[in-house]
């Protein structure tokens, strides 16, 4: 990684220093914020000034801030456009900040030591203060390219000095007089703007590190998330055409049409036959994830009508059900209960659903029950059972990738955590809500909301169904 302290160390670097574009771009940005800021308290120093000093000269040192200013809003708003990248415009950028962080310094200069010089008496608290306060929002701001910011510090600098150095020159007082007394009070307090101007500088540097940090971690999990995602679906597309003949070839054999199966050999058959079928579910699953992930999910919005939605899923999960002993019960909604969405995306997002709530109740318990509401302008389908229940503390388990609630050796149903990550991400696709209520020991309502279809929306939203 780049160490940007070095630029700190090498003064050749400081008009050119490592993330030189960024810097610039985040000066420009700052300026571009804080120009109201700057133009208020200039415009609060004049009148201020105005009202005890020579108010005509004082107005004639403003206007040049000001024409420094406009040429300052000018360059930053001719910089706004830039992206940051081509080093050739950051460069000419850089060299119109430089020319105009001088013109700038030097008119507020002339500006604060026009006061100083029509202060007679009683030190130059006034001219002082206002340059202070200038340095100290120069370091404040202008920390991001320490060249500009020495640049206009050092034309401050000048200015203190010439400040200070007035009245000695002026009285040629004794060491004892307190004009000394300021003299030296107005170099500790500009060793303590430098101070201050290398912290900010410091801290602007730690933040440019951070961020080339970030974004270099940013970019390296990108490539690996790229690696991974490509390698989870070639060796998926690789498993499920073999798969999908293993699964063929042995349901040929269960079902006896070619000759009669040994009875010793049926439960080793559809043991296999099962297991088959869940690695299939599992690669289904895996490549789903992986669309997911790369936003690659194609969806056909079209309207549909969720009574017929559910009693399809219902009807596909009646031999899983009988196979249980578990009841499914349906009760529908009344009126026009249609909504916009991608109709085998949804029998996936029931599917699972269903099959959870079979698979966490008891073998031959009580039924699992499918309604569907019409809530006016949603439509809501709840899938209940009278299971085993989730814990309450559960809502990332149970929506989290690969992960479940009871993962533990003893648990008794298979899975691989996956089904409701996935569900919960196509249902997101339709904007609409998942999330359920459960109680442990005595079962869970997982619920879905979708926006419910009008007839206008019907027709506009048909028309342009297919992504
Ligand atoms: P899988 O069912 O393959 O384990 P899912 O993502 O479908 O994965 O579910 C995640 C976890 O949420 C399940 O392992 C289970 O612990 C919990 N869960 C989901 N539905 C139910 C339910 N109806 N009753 C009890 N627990 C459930």
């Amino acid at each position: 990684m780049t160490d940007l302290n070095t630029t700190w160390a090498n003064p050749a670097d400081w008009f050119n220093p490592v993330g030189r574009e960024q810097r610039i771009k985040d000066y420009v940005d700052l300026a571009n914020q804080l120009a109201w800021k700057r133009q208020a308290s200039f415009f609060a120093a004049a009148v201020l000034s105005g009202f005890y000093f020579d108010a005509i000269s004082i107005f004639a040192s403003y206007g040049i801030v000001v024409l420094t200013e406009l040429f300052d809003i000018f360059l930053t708003r001719r910089s706004k456009s830039w992206d940051g990248r081509d080093p050739v415009i950051g460069r000419l950028i850089l060299k119109r900040i430089a020319i105009n962080t001088v013109l700038s310094a030097v008119a507020i200069c002339v500006f604060i030591v026009n006061i100083a010089v029509q202060q007679q008496s009683g030190g130059h608290f006034t001219p002082l203060f206002f340059l202070f306060s200038a340095s100290v929002f120069a370091a404040m701001y202008n920390s991001q390219m320490i060249g500009i910011l020495l640049l206009r510090l050092s034309i401050y600098g000048l200015a203190f000095v010439y400040i200070a150095f007035l009245d000695v020159l002026r009285y040629s007082p004794p060491l004892s007089s307190p004009i000394w007394l300021e003299f030296f009070t107005i170099i500790f307090v500009l060793y303590f703007i430098i101070d201050i101007a290398i912290k900010f500088y410091r801290t602007s540097q730690d933040r440019l590190e951070q961020m080339a940090l970030l974004k270099n971690e940013n970019q390296r999990t990108k490539a690996a998330l790229e690696v991974k995602s490509q390698f989870l679906a070639t060796v998926s597309h690789e498993l499920r055409t073999p798969l999908t003949s293993i699964i063929g070839s042995l349901e040929l054999v269960k079902s006896d049409k070619l000759g009669m199966m040994p009875a010793t050999l049926k439960p080793i058959i559809s043991i296999a036959a099962r297991n088959a079928q869940r690695l299939a579910t599992l690669i289904e699953d895996l490549l789903d994830l992986q669309k997911l992930d790369a936003d690659e999910m194609v969806f056909q919005f079209k309207p549909l009508d969720v009574n017929d939605l559910v009693a399809e899923a219902v009807e596909s999960s009646a031999g899983y059900a009988s196979k249980l002993g578990i009841d499914v019960k349906t009760v529908f909604c009344a009126g026009d209960c249609r909504v916009l969405g991608d109709r085998n995306r949804l029998i996936q997002v029931m599917n699972n659903l269903l099959s959870n709530a079979l698979k966490f109740s008891d073998v031959g318990g009580d039924a699992v029950t499918v309604r569907v509401d019409n809530l006016d302008d949603r439509i809501r389908i709840a899938v209940q059972d009278k299971g085993l229940g989730i814990p309450d503390d559960a809502q990332d388990r149970v929506f989290g990738r690969f992960s479940q609630v009871d993962s533990s050796d003893v648990r008794k149903v298979g899975g691989t955590g996956l089904g409701l990550h996935i569900t919960k991400q196509i249902v997101a696709r339709h904007n609409a809500d998942i999330d359920y209520v459960s109680e442990l020991g005595v079962g869970s309502t997982f619920y879905i909301e979708f926006d419910r279809l009008m007839d206008c929306d019907g027709i506009a939203s048909n028309q342009s169904a297919v992504a």
